[in-house]
């Protein structure tokens, strides 16, 4: 229950990518770990256990010996679909204060109806300055038509134009960018007339929270993937013991909902970069970092789909992972998931070990197949990588469901993995 309830709090309070880094960011440095400088060409790594940061991006590792010899890698995102202002996101229409919005990544667009919006990102000031911002209030709404204005919804399903129909309303009368920008002025400390630029996202305000029957569930925004982010620290802390040639690396990026080709995404070379300067830093040659990267494992860990029970033909008939009943080893044969044969033995292996419950997902034949940075670093980096994750429903809402049961031997399996 400690760690459902912690997992809770990480993420209220991790509304977008940038304020989830930052939290990890405060985790880490709770466990131990200081930050590096990406921009210092020397690093000292007396002390053991780091963290590099690029954007919402962060890569932390544990050196547990003086020459290392392999990675053991656990890859998360820190990023989840939602609805993105664009740059002149302040207009009236109607009478109505209204934002313009991307969605960002394959969000439900339905799940973001009627519900109460804050705000949350970044603001640049013109001398380049950049602050932290979150206006924790019900501020905006996306407010869904009246059923007496659209008859046939109940029967044919809502269809939101993401352009025309997602715009939230913020507000009446008034002057729309001047009141934007002293709403960004209020929540940066940046003045109004000194904002340059901003990076924000909406989210939804409704805090995570313990559900069900028995306390069964877990009901929250973002469970895919900060789920994985926050059991990813939870192993790695606890990767203190183990072969001191085994460097553990928590990597998660930011961008993988919208395809990972970013500076701070798993196609970018952030994670290369870093394992290779941590070899460089401990003395070692370029051959035998490319020995260390061929002996290296990823788990890729991301949310995995449990079955339905409102919809289990959507599931193949002997690959339904179900809520509460552990991790999730995902296969695919076109490599939509990195997984191979040899990798999941190495899964089975990890799970017996950690006596964890360990369930199998394949995607009916006739279905396309999600995806995760397992197969983006497993092709970067040329290392072996399996997908595993927690079950879960909703994938993509802005409020989404998982069993709090299923947290405990993720983690268990993800520690063992990292130990080495
Ligand atoms: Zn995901």
């Amino acid at each position: 229950m400690d760690l459902v309830r912690d997992l809770c709090r990480f993420i209220d309070a991790s509304p977008c990518a940038a304020h989830a880094a930052d939290s990890l960011a405060y985790d880490l440095g709770r466990d131990g770990f200081h930050p590096l400088d990406a921009a210092s060409p020397a690093w000292d790594l007396t002390g053991g256990r780091f963290y590099v940061r690029r954007g919402a991006a962060i890569v932390a590792f544990v050196l547990r010996g003086p020459t290392p010899q392999r990675f053991r890698l656990v890859g998360a995102h820190t990023d989840s679909p939602h609805l993105r202002l664009k740059p002149r996101a302040a207009y009236a229409c109607e009478g109505c204060k209204q934002f313009a919005v991307e969605v960002y990544g394959g969000a439900l667009h339905n799940s973001w109806l009627d519900r109460d919006l804050g705000l949350a990102g970044t603001v640049w000031s013109t001398d380049g300055h950049a602050a932290s911002l979150r206006l924790h209030k019900p501020l905006a709404r996306v407010a869904q038509l009246a059923i007496h204005l659209d008859r046939k919804v109940n029967e044919e399903g809502v269809k939101l134009n993401a352009q025309t129909q997602l715009a939230p309303l913020w507000g009446l009368g008034g002057d729309p960018v001047a009141d934007f920008l002293e709403l960004l002025a209020q929540g940066s400390g940046i003045a109004a007339g000194d904002i340059a630029a901003h990076d924000l996202s909406l989210y939804d305000l409704t805090p995570a929270t313990i559900g069900g029957g028995r306390d069964e569930f877990i009901f929250a925004g973002r469970l895919d993937n900060l789920v994985s982010c926050h059991a990813g620290v939870q192993a790695l802390a606890h990767a203190t013991s183990g072969d001191n040639a085994t460097v553990p690396v928590l990597a998660c990026f930011d961008h993988e909902e919208v395809g990972s080709d970013s500076d701070a995404g798993a196609g970018g070379p952030l994670l290369a970069q870093v394992l290779e300067r941590i070899a460089l830093a401990c003395g070692l040659g370029r051959a035998q970092y490319l020995a260390a990267l061929a002996g290296s494992v990823m788990l890729s860990a991301d949310m995995a789909h449990a079955v339905h029970p409102n919809y289990p033909d959507r599931h193949e008939p002997r690959h339904k992972p179900q809520l509460g009943q552990g991790p999730v080893l995902k296969n695919n044969a076109n490599q939509r998931y990195a997984t191979t044969g040899a990798t999941a033995a190495h899964v089975r292996a990890l799970a017996k070990a950690a006596n964890a419950p360990l369930q199998d997902f394949v995607a009916r034949s006739d279905l396309g197949c999600g995806s995760t940075i397992g197969p983006v670093t497993a092709a970067a980096l040329g290392i072996a990588v399996a997908d595993i994750g927690a079950p879960m429903l909703s994938m993509h809402s802005a409020r989404e469901c998982m069993a709090g049961a299923d947290l405990a031997p993720y983690v268990a399996v993800l520690a063992a993995h990292l130990r080495g």
